[in-house]
């Protein structure tokens, strides 16, 4: 059964985790392990604020695959996206950490036996 804190500390984990990874072959190692898997511990939270667990029957659209699919597609873009400055790669960087814990949360929710809705009502 995955609750709040399951979900921050796997998040974290996996967010902090890529971002370990990516920076692998970098000369000048940043924080970005550390901010990722702090900011994916706060973003993991987001479908549960926007759907709270209220009741047995919570998880609508924003638990949803359909809304796990738009954010696939985001996530695409971002991902192709190359900013020419610091702000908009931080924005960038942002955003994919946002989008992965968010699609943390909802793969923990999937694997519950109440599962996520196929689009849920809005
Ligand atoms: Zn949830």
């Amino acid at each position: 059964m995955s609750n709040g804190p399951t979900h921050q500390l796997t998040a974290a984990v996996i967010v902090g985790a890529v971002c370990i990874h990516a920076e692998r072959d970098k000369q000048n190692k940043s924080a970005r392990p550390i901010v990722g898997a702090v900011l994916a511990a706060k973003f993991t939270k987001l479908p549960d604020i926007l759907e709270p667990a209220v009741h047995p029957n919570h998880r609508q659209f924003f638990h949803s695959v359909a809304f796990a699919s738009l954010l696939g597609i985001a996530g695409y873009k971002i991902y192709k996206w190359s900013p020419d400055n610091p702000f908009d790669e931080a924005i960038r960087f942002a955003l994919m950490v946002a989008i992965g814990a968010y699609g943390i949360h909802l793969l923990l929710d999937a694997s519950t036996p109440k599962s996520l809705p196929l689009i849920g009502a809005f």
